[in-house]
């Protein structure tokens, strides 16, 4: 089953707990909008190569488009709507007040210099500049994109209005409107989200092993954020391969990541190191890693890694989907069954858009929140789209995915139906 027919299954799901009519499904299952484009940039040997570049808007009844931009070879028409489709739900269960979106390009981005990088980063907003707006619709940084991107973006779209306008693009650098906590909050909103559960299936952090996939921007911060509250990482794995101490790698994932880097940058943003880079630790075999046993398994790399394949050789008691749809729907069958429990990335990767919606309103009202505020403010958003989608699953005896599903087509639906279809 494709990417897209997972969500849509998922939606179905949820759908059936509510009453939701045939029209309003197909409503909701279909982008309000898809834009494909093709734009040219020019190459540092002087050749011009023609990328493809997508920007697919979903719903827009709650508020602007809201969703990331990632550069990826992989990038297709059917992934970006299935992830339009995700921030559109992810909004409205963190009741924020967006819709969802989701662009890419198809590329892959470690074979482009700085300066390609740049011009491909601007190319994209030069081809969509009459799509996105603050108040239409406001990319943020995904799979490999960073501040570094968002602000080549952010100027380009400042270029063609003749002015800087801050509010079309989160994620930006601090030095030109970004927010304190944004770079970090995705990682540190899904530490939030784990604490709560902690909470209520009553583990001890130093007691609770934890393997994490992927070591970008989301898995790095989220690292640093359980080491920090002592939990017991006992694994990492990125896409050149993976560690794994079952005592706990008992060091500060910062190290980690300066061992990776230390092996020196591709083009500039991107690093050519690899966690295997760390010394000391054992390394397993590629595929085998989501089979490491632990008390919570956290995907953050990718989509479609655990699926009915692996699903019956997972161990561990808690799966949190930080990466954006990261188990299949046979997979999320399998492992019910199991009695593993799976945070869906609905609400345990929530923490971002949070944050960049915590950076519109900052860009908006001049003002620049302390870190502490801001991490103030994103624990009450999370503390509440938490318990909200755990209290529906209990008294509905529902997955925690079809509740956080359930409760964001419900807002949708509410916002339809007062703005009128
Ligand atoms: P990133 O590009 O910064 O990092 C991705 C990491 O995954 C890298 O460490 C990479 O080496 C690793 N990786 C890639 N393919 C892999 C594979 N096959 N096996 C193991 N590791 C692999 O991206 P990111 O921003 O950290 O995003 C990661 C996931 O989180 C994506 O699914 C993204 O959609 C989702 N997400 C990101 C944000 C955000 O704020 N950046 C917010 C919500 C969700």
């Amino acid at each position: 089953m494709s990417f897209l027919s997972e969500a849509k299954k998922q939606f179905e799901l949820a759908a059936n707990t509510l009453d939701v009519s045939q029209d309003l499904r197909q409503r909701l299952l279909e982008p309000q909008r898809r834009v494909f484009v093709t734009f040219p940039v020019r190459m540092d040997d002087s050749s011009v190569r023609i990328f493809s570049g997508y920007r697919i808007q979903h719903n827009n009844a709650r508020g602007p488009y809201k969703g990331g931009i990632r550069f990826h070879p992989d990038v297709d028409a059917d992934e970006v709507q299935t992830l339009a489709m995700l921030m559109t739900w992810k909004c409205a269960a963190s009741d924020i007040p967006y819709g969802g979106a989701k662009g890419g390009v198809a590329v892959d981005p470690k074979d482009l210099s700085n300066g390609e990088l740049e011009r491909l980063s601007r190319g994209y907003i030069n081809a969509l500049y009459e799509v996105i707006g603050p108040h239409r619709d406001i990319p943020a940084p995904d799979l490999n994109t960073n501040p570094q991107i968002m602000a080549w973006m952010a100027d380009e779209y400042g270029k063609l209005s003749h002015e800087y306008i801050p509010t079309v693009i989160t994620g930006k650098p601090l030095a030109i409107g970004g927010s304190r906590g944004r770079e970090a909050a995705t990682g540190v909103g899904g530490a939030m989200v784990l604490s709560e559960l902690a909470a209520r299936l009553k583990f001890i952090p130093k007691k609770t092993t934890v393997a994490i996939q992927g070591f970008g921007n989301v898995g790095y911060a989220l690292a640093q954020e359980l080491f920090r509250l002592g939990y017991r990482i006992i694994g990492i794995e990125d896409s050149t391969g993976a560690i794994v101490d079952k005592r706990g790698i008992g060091m500060d994932p910062g190290r980690i990541m300066d061992q990776k880097r230390a092996r020196g940058f591709i083009a500039g943003e991107y690093c050519r190191g690899s966690v295997c880079d760390s010394e000391h630790y054992t390394a397993v075999a590629p595929g085998k890693f989501l089979e490491t046993r632990c008390d919570v398994l956290i995907p953050a790399a990718i989509e479609g890694v655990i699926t009915s394949r692996n699903a019956k050789k997972i161990h561990t008691r808690v799966i949190m989907e930080l990466a954006n749809g990261p188990t299949t729907a046979e997979a999320d069958a399998i492992l019910a069954a199991r009695k593993i429990l799976v945070v869906p990335d609905t609400i345990a990767n929530c923490g971002g858009v949070v944050t960049s919606y915590f950076e519109w309103v900052q860009n908006q009202s001049g003002e620049s929140w302390t870190d502490e505020e801001v991490e103030k403010r994103l624990y009450r958003y999370m503390h509440a789209a938490f318990s909200a989608m755990f209290v529906r699953a209990k008294e509905k005896r529902i997955s925690l995915r079809t509740a956080a599903l359930s409760i964001a087509i419900e807002r949708v639906l509410e916002a339809m139906r007062l703005r009128g279809l």
